[in-house]
Order: structure tokens, then sequence, then C-alpha cells
């Protein structure tokens, strides 16, 4: 099968012929139709997420949505033909977080480290073992290996391509809002950074009832996507001071909720500072290795709460099928974040477009 593989930050990615094993127990073989172009993957790009948890080369890709091939022994939750949406956290459902209904954050099987969740590499060239990414999922591949607990069932009505975003962006981005924040309606909310994420924790806002969403970003275009989303108030940072401006629209008081949808450590501090005396921070994106956010000690007579988000605080089994739901219910907008649609051998373009910030989401498509 043909995969992109990243040799080195700062290169492009190479498109080679490469070979997968299995599925083995309780593992699912997928194949990629559609997979998203995401910050993640660019952070191990340009070399802002890097050392040991990042090695190389390795095949990136971590949102994605495609046709299940195969079954290994004991897999009985989905079959050959279905469509699934890929999950990039796998999770053994017995553990105490599993159990306690985080599976996101499941003891067992973290993966990481550019392997599988078992610590074993699947895919070669030629003799040599290239590194996983997304919890071993990989999706910047013809064909996918995963955890049964990764290959999630999902209606057939959707188109894979709209499926495919979410996986990461928009399950990220919603979750932030519904199970992370737990954002209760008629809130005031504000989220720094619009871009696939962003502008899902704007739609998270819609879906919540938030009385003010207020969207920060740098970029005009991607602040014209925000109001198509739902964002009932946009500030450009590069005109306006963000802090000030949150504050003037808020009456002074600053918001309920504040998310950190770029991943920035003096995003992050921003975010803080909007929040009104017992709000809260969610930090969601992923900010580059070894930075620390600098909260001031005076949080005990403010009462404020920073909170992480790990994608959207996911369950996906309940989730996925539910933001289907959503969207073919007119109640999710996917087709207007699917900007831009990439042959595979365009899949530079697409990143490049992603840096630029053309795209509200562009999404590569492998079959
Ligand atoms: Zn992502
Ligand atoms: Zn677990």
């Amino acid at each position: 099968m043909k995969a992109a593989v990243l040799y080195e930050a700062h290169k492009p990615l190479v498109i080679e012929d490469v070979t997968i094993d299995g599925p083995r127990d309780g593992e699912v073989l997928a194949r990629v139709v559609a997979t998203g172009a995401c910050h993640s993957d660019y952070h191990v790009m340009d070399g802002s997420w890097h050392g040991s948890n990042f090695p190389m080369p390795v095949v990136l890709g971590h949102e994605a949505a495609g046709i299940v091939e195969k079954v290994g022994p004991g897999v009985t939750s989905v079959k050959p033909g279905d469509h699934v949406i890929m999950s990039f956290a796998p999770s053994c459902g017995r553990c105490k977080r599993c159990s306690g209904g985080q599976p996101h954050l499941c003891q067992s099987m973290s993966g990481g480290r550019g392997t599988m969740y078992d610590g074993s590499r699947r895919i070669r060239r030629g003799n040599d073992l290239l590194y996983h990414f997304g919890g071993g999922m990989s999706s910047f591949a013809e064909l996918s290996l995963l955890h049964e607990s990764q290959a999630v069932k999902v209606r057939k009505d959707i188109q894979l391509d709209r499926a495919a975003l979410i996986g990461c962006a928009i399950m990220t981005g919603v979750g932030a809002v519904l199970n992370t924040a737990r954002v209760e309606p008629g809130a005031t909310m504000a989220v720094f950074g619009t871009g696939g994420v962003g502008l899902s924790v704007v739609q998270g806002g819609v879906l919540a009832n938030a009385s003010r969403i207020i969207a920060v970003d740098l970029k005009a275009n991607k602040l014209a996507y925000a109001r198509e989303m739902g964002a009932t108030d946009t500030i450009n940072a590069s005109d306006a001071d963000p802090v000030d401006a949150i504050k003037e629209i808020t009456g002074g008081q600053g918001v309920d909720y504040a998310f950190d949808a770029i991943g920035f450590a003096s995003v992050s501090r921003q975010c803080y500072d909007v929040t009104r005396r017992g709000g809260t921070t969610v930090v969601v994106g992923m900010a580059p290795t070894g930075q620390e956010i600098p909260i001031p000690a005076t949080i005990p007579g403010e009462e404020k709460i920073v909170k992480g988000c790990f994608y959207g605080s996911t369950r996906p089994q309940i989730d996925f099928p539910r933001l289907v739901d959503f969207y073919l219910a007119g109640k999710l907008k996917i087709d207007q974040m699917l900007t831009r649609r990439y042959k595979f051998d365009e899949i530079n373009e697409s990143f490049d477009a992603l840096h630029r910030g053309d795209n509200a989401r562009g999404v590569i498509m492998l079959s």
C-alpha cells in the first residue's frame, strides 16, 4: 500500500510503497477513505513537537474515517464493510479510568512514542520498521491498523469525508464545550484560535446554547468562518488587544469560559485573564514541547479553574455516533468546515494551506 512518510522535520512527506501486517487478536484493519490535515501532524512536521515521543521515520495522520477491510480474532463490534470513524485514543474497557467513564485517559493503552497501543510497530518500508502516530493509527496511508476500541461504527448515510473531521477537530472542539467544560445554557464564552478545533468549539457553544460566543483570531478569513459557525462576536487580535476587547463586551466581568484552541502558553494565559472570577479556562490546543503556562498566585481569591482537555474528553462509542446524528439533523456544520479536498499526492499542499490558514479544514482523499 501507499503511505506518506515523514523522514525528518522541515522536509516534505514522501509517498512510499510500504507493507502493514495484521490484524492480530482484537484488531481491525480499515481502509482509509478520508483523512484530515491537522495541526497535531503539522507540529511534528515543523519540529515544534520533538524528542523521544516523536521518533522518525513516521507515518502521521490521526483524523480519519474509512471502511473495515478485515478483523482479527475476537473482534465483535465491527465487520468488513462497516463504516468507521477512527479514534486516536485506544482504550482497554477494563481499567479504572475506562470503568469510570474516561476511556480517553485509559491507563493501560496510552500508546505514544511512535508505536501501536501494545508497543509494537507494523508498518515496513522494505525491511525497515516505520513509527506510528495517533495512538497507533497512522492514517496517512491507504490502510490503518486499529485496536477494536479505535474503530467506531457509524451510520452509512454520512459521507466519509465529513465523518473524518469528527475523528479529531470536531470531537475535540465540541467535546471541550459539552464534555470537558459542560457549558450551561446562557453562559458566555470566548475561543482563541479559529482553525478546525476552534471552529468546533464555536459550534459546541451553539449546541450548548451559550449566549455569547466570542471568537479571536489573527486572520479575517478565519473569523468569517467563525461567524458562519455561530460566533456572536469576533475580535481580530492583530487590530485590538483581545483581553481588553472581551472585558468590554462582557461589561468588565470577563467570560464564564475561555478556550485556548491554539495551544500556546501566552494564549492560555490570555484565556485565564479574560475569565470572570470563578470562571473556567480550558486548554484544548497542544503547545510546543517544553512550554509552561504562567498562572498568578492570586488564584485562590479568584477561584478560577484551569483545565486540560484531551480529545474533547471523548467516549468515542457514545460521542462519534451522536455527532454524526447532530450533523445529519442539521445541527452541526461539517460541509461548511470542509473547505477543500486534496488528492493523496497533494498532501504536502494541504499542510502548506494549513500553515497559511487558508482552509477551515482540508481533507485528503485516499479512495
Ligand atoms: Zn488533530
Ligand atoms: Zn482502560
